[in-house]
């Protein structure tokens, strides 16, 4: 038998996660209403998962590259890790060039999903390198950092040491403003999850700024860009002057065109991003990236890489768009319906999500439980998001109409 010394050791860094994880909590307490209330018919605006099925535009392609891999002349083995040349250069044209951004090519990394990308990103970074984040955010990009051993243990509040919080509250209309302190890795979100706030051209340049002035690099994950509805707001970091030097760029197929389940998405790192060693020397955090894709990971299957293209024609691009556009009109009943019902709503126009302040001055979960008892409607309570999110709560717009028309019937007749 192994002798304690030689056994495998752990990664401690991982024992100092929070245990309670939100999603399964919201699990077990919807379980216990419906076990005590079994008739109760609950509706679910929690988890941030479509509803929608694969438009015909993606499926016939989906399908038709299936075909073609049961072929000699179509059958493929390993692709570029980067992604297919059709798939990056239809990403260029029409994500970057048609908005007046220059993206090369070798910059574009097609992956398997944001969260893998937003999470693998922090492991081509030094592990003293200190880490800001907007708070509350989607918890992906602190809890691998966490897990890296970037932070020290929380605090009761939920509060790791060594990590820049930027609070992002109804106070300063959920965008932070740079911290006065310098950060080497600075996460956004925009827009953003959970809040529904979406970065101006004027805040996006003023982290430009702060990056340059700071040596900082920027992590912008734009997963929901296609929900930008303000034809003002931008859509990528790179619409800023000089974000080519500072920015790494996540986008997703995820929410807008329904890949949740199929799994597309891609990463831009410009070649002009640049890291130092210790000794002061600068590497290309595209090399980096691409020497970490090639080693770790073996591309995205050919069929989802054909699906994720059909996204771009126009039949996609229109099909797409409607099921964007029928979220979006769930969002705008949610804001109005709980608008109406007394409580103070943000978000929900350029983005999937509505964010309110909980009634009463109750804390997320006891709004939680007080939604779920009086309406039957299941959320996501806000402090799950972060410490600043405490007091604040979330609502999905990715559910069919019916189920949104009668969950806003049933808050709207609700006193709080
Ligand atoms: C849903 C989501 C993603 C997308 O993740 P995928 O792995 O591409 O499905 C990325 N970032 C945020 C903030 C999200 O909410």
């Amino acid at each position: 038998m192994a002798t304690h010394e030689a056994m495998a050791r752990i990664n401690e860094n991982y024992l100092k996660l929070q245990a309670g994880y939100l999603f399964p909590e919201i699990g077990r307490r919807v379980g216990a209403f419906q076990k005590k209330n079994p008739d109760a018919a609950v509706i679910k605006l929690g988890i941030g998962d479509v509803t929608r099925p694969l438009v015909p535009a993606v499926l016939e392609a989906f399908h038709a590259a299936v075909e073609e891999m049961g072929t000699d002349a179509g059958f493929r083995g390993y692709g570029p890790e980067q992604g297919y040349g059709f798939l990056v250069d239809l990403i260029r044209e029409h994500d970057y060039a048609a908005r007046g951004v220059e993206i090369a090519a070798d910059e574009i990394f097609v992956s398997d999903g944001s969260k893998c990308d937003s999470g693998n990103i922090q492991e081509i970074f030094g592990i003293g390198n200190v880490v800001a984040l907007a708070d509350p955010v989607y918890p992906v990009y602190l809890d691998t950092n966490v897990m890296a051993g970037r932070t020290g243990e929380a605090d009761d509040q939920g509060r790791y040491g060594g990590i820049v919080y930027m609070p992002a509250v109804a106070e300063n209309g959920f965008n932070p403003e740079p911290p006065s302190v310098r950060a080497d890795l600075v996460y956004l979100c925009s827009p953003n999850n959970p809040t529904g706030a979406v970065s101006t051209r004027e805040q996006l340049a003023r982290w430009v700024d702060y990056a340059r002035q700071n040596d900082a690099v920027i992590l912008f994950d734009a997963a929901y860009e296609g929900f930008i509805a303000d034809p003002s707001l931008p859509h990528s970091i790179y619409e800023v002057e000089g974000a080519r030097e500072v920015a790494i760029e996540f986008r997703s197929f995820s929410k807008s065109a329904g890949f949740t389940g199929t799994r597309c998405a891609f990463t831009v790192v410009p070649k002009t991003v640049m890291g130092k060693t210790a000794s002061g020397q600068s590497v290309s955090l595209n090399d980096l990236w691409n020497r970490r894709q090639t080693t770790k990971f073996n591309g995205v299957s050919y069929p989802v890489q054909q699906a994720a293209a059909a996204v771009y024609t126009p039949e996609g691009r229109q099909q797409t768009g409607e099921i964007v556009r029928f979220y979006m009109e769930n969002a705008r009943l949610i804001r109005e319906g709980l608008s109406a019902s007394g409580l103070e709503v943000y978000g929900g126009e350029n983005a999937p999500y509505i964010w309110f302040r909980t009634p009463g001055g109750l804390t997320s979960w006891d709004f939680f439980d007080r939604l779920l008892e009086k309406t039957q409607v299941v959320g996501t309570p806000g402090s799950g998001f972060g410490p600043s999110g405490e007091g604040y709560f979330r609502l999905s717009a990715f559910n069919s109409r019916e189920n949104v028309e009668e969950a806003i019937a049933r808050v709207t007749r609700t006193s709080w």
